[in-house]
């Protein structure tokens, strides 16, 4: 397999025998200062930690070390070793000897608490109480009784029975009534299951049998057909941290459909109403070409939002209530989440569009599948694994040491500009960009015909542009910094500036391992406002931004929210 490894693996030095400054290497995240704490294996010695300025340039180094189980997702695994990382090896390196571990399952509290400055957990804990579908109804439940029903209104009416399985009759018959004659539908989903397995479309209360714990859901029976056929939107979100809240969503996704036509007529076709794609792949219809859809059953997202624009759709719009509904779906559970650094949590939100165009969320996965069944998927999942590496270090600064980087990517620059407090400022489009991940693998020349095309679609920067002019502000920032301390929310009015909490924690703390696990500092720096596909989308405001650093006031943050969305929605009207 050709590597083509990271600007920081490069830098990523083996001896500890000279001294010298490289003010140009851009630093990880803190929590990933890995070769400052990163044990010399050959003396099994723990290395003394180095500053920023005890670098040199040019040294021969170590690369990074990822460690997996057999639960990993392969793609994470691939990517990484093309990245120039190598896999941790427990019978010839020291047990703390790694700075990535990713698995699918959780962690134990333990493995938390024990976590090193140069390591990073794919998971956060506590997160599982999101991704259970009762759990998940009940946080929601709980923030729409809190900050009212409007603003909550973005999860259909929703009962854990057996709990309130009287509720739920009560409120059926109640809809008949209502109704008359016109059928009500409603579905039903075991609470801890996946993949679509155990859920049932009903409506007739006599088809409704449950054994155990399951969520009762108002059944959406308008969606947004493509073609005649149903789809949802998987849309991926990255929560880097809880303390402080640090959010991003990644522009690409994917939009999965049922390979059968809707039809309410037959509630009991899963291949008509249930979109999951495990089970839409062994579906009689799943190789044909259909109508619209094509062959298969997914879309990458940049594709869907394409389409809506052909049918003169406010798809902007659509992206913001989106991003408004990961928010308020984030804060309903970060209360409830423990303090752990050096983590971070990929979640999976499916979302449904009905076709009024309003966005319902369905469910939040823990672990998203990153299976990769069919092109569509190979070239959203890589990528989207390699942003998330990206994500974990810096800005996505060292790609471009590689020698067949992806095209830039509409340039997703999202700040928060004078004037415009309450609103992302995103240059030039937030939206799924038009796909440039067509292709199998990163791996590609510049002569291909595709990547001039992709080029040509996000001429905006090119990576060399965007590096020089990111390490030169950082550089000036990292001067001002040493030279004066503003209460570091300041920073928030400079117009584009993208700063690092990392950065600047590097030089304070380098190797902090008391007190809650990891590194960040409480009072960090506004976060990256991208890297790769991920844009920030909370803090959203110096506002937000304040509001979730000393503890999470989310009463205002909600206020802050509402006065967004209003914005918004004035401007879609007009
Ligand atoms: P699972 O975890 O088993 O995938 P989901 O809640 O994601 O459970 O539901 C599976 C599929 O069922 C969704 O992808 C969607 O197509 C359909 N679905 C779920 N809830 C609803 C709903 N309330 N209205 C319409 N369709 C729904």
């Amino acid at each position: 397999m050709q590597r083509y490894p990271d600007i920081w693996t490069l830098q990523h030095r083996a001896s500890s025998s000279y001294v010298g400054p490289t003010v140009s290497v851009v630093r990880p995240p803190v929590g990933l200062i890995w070769e400052l704490g990163h044990r010399d294996t050959r003396t099994s010695q723990k290395r003394k930690p180095l500053k920023v300025e005890d670098e040199a340039p040019g040294a021969a180094l170590k690369p990074l070390v990822f460690r997996v189980d057999e639960g990993t997702p392969r793609v994470v695994q691939s990517v990484l070793l093309e990245r120039g990382w190598d896999k941790f090896d427990e019978q010839h390196q020291d047990m703390e000897d790694w700075n990535l571990y990713w698995r699918n399952s959780s962690f134990r509290m333990a493995e938390h608490v024990n976590v090193k400055p140069w390591q990073r957990l794919n998971h956060h804990p506590g997160t599982t109480t999101l991704t259970r579908k009762d759990c998940l109804a009940k946080h929601l439940a709980h923030m729409r009784r809190l900050y009212g029903e409007t603003l909550y209104e973005f999860t259909p009416l929703t009962f854990i029975i057996p709990n309130d399985y009287t509720k739920f009759i009560a409120e059926y018959f109640k809809e008949k009534q209502v109704l008359g004659t016109k059928p009500t539908y409603w579905i039903c989903k075991p609470a801890e299951l996946s993949r679509g397995r155990g859920i049932i479309v009903f409506s007739d209360i006599r088809d409704l049998i449950f054994n155990g714990t399951y969520v009762v859901q108002k059944y959406i029976c308008n969606p947004f057909l493509v073609g005649r056929y149903k789809c949802d939107l998987r849309i991926y979100v990255c929560v880097m941290g809880f303390k402080p809240l640090t959010i991003y969503v990644y522009r690409e996704g994917l939009v999965r459909f049922a390979t059968e036509k809707f039809d309410l007529g037959n509630l009991k076709d899963s291949y008509a109403h249930l979109t999951n794609s495990s089970i839409n792949k062994s579906g009689a219809s799943y190789q044909k070409i259909k109508e619209v859809v094509g062959q298969g059953c997914k879309w990458t997202l940049s594709r869907f939002f394409s389409y809506l624009r052909n049918w003169d759709v406010d798809d902007l719009l659509l992206w913001r209530k989106i991003n408004n509904m990961v928010i308020l779906t984030v804060l309903a559970m970060a209360p409830s989440v423990p303090i752990a650094y050096n983590c971070f949590e990929l979640f999976g939100f499916d979302i449904l569009i009905d076709d009024n165009l309003k966005p319902w969320l369905l469910e939040v996965n823990y672990s998203p599948a990153l299976s990769l069944d069919c092109s569509t998927d190979v070239s959203v999942k890589r990528s989207l694994v390699h942003d998330i590496i990206e994500l974990i270090y810096l800005n996505g600064l060292r790609r471009e040491e590689k020698k067949c980087s992806r095209a830039s990517p509409g340039s997703s620059k999202v700040s928060f500009a004078r004037g415009e407090k309450c609103e992302l400022r995103t240059a030039p489009d937030p939206r799924p960009y038009v796909s440039l991940m067509q292709f199998a693998s990163r791996k590609c020349s510049n002569t291909n015909p595709a990547v001039q095309r992709a080029n040509n679609v996000c001429p905006k920067h090119t990576r060399t542009s965007l590096l020089r002019e990111m390490m030169t502000r950082q550089r000036i920032l990292l001067t001002r910094e040493a030279a004066k301390s503003k209460p570091r929310f300041k920073a928030w009015h400079a117009p584009r500036k993208v700063l690092s909490p990392y950065t600047s924690g590097a030089q304070s703390q380098p190797h902090r391992t008391k007190g809650p696990v990891g590194v960040l500092p409480e009072t960090a720096y506004a976060p990256n406002d991208h890297a790769g596909n991920f844009v920030l989308i909370f803090p959203f405001n110096e506002a937000t931004f304040g509001a979730s650093r000393n503890g999470l006031n989310i009463k205002r943050i909600i206020q802050e929210l509402q006065k967004l969305i209003n914005k918004q929605l004035s401007r879609g009207k007009n």
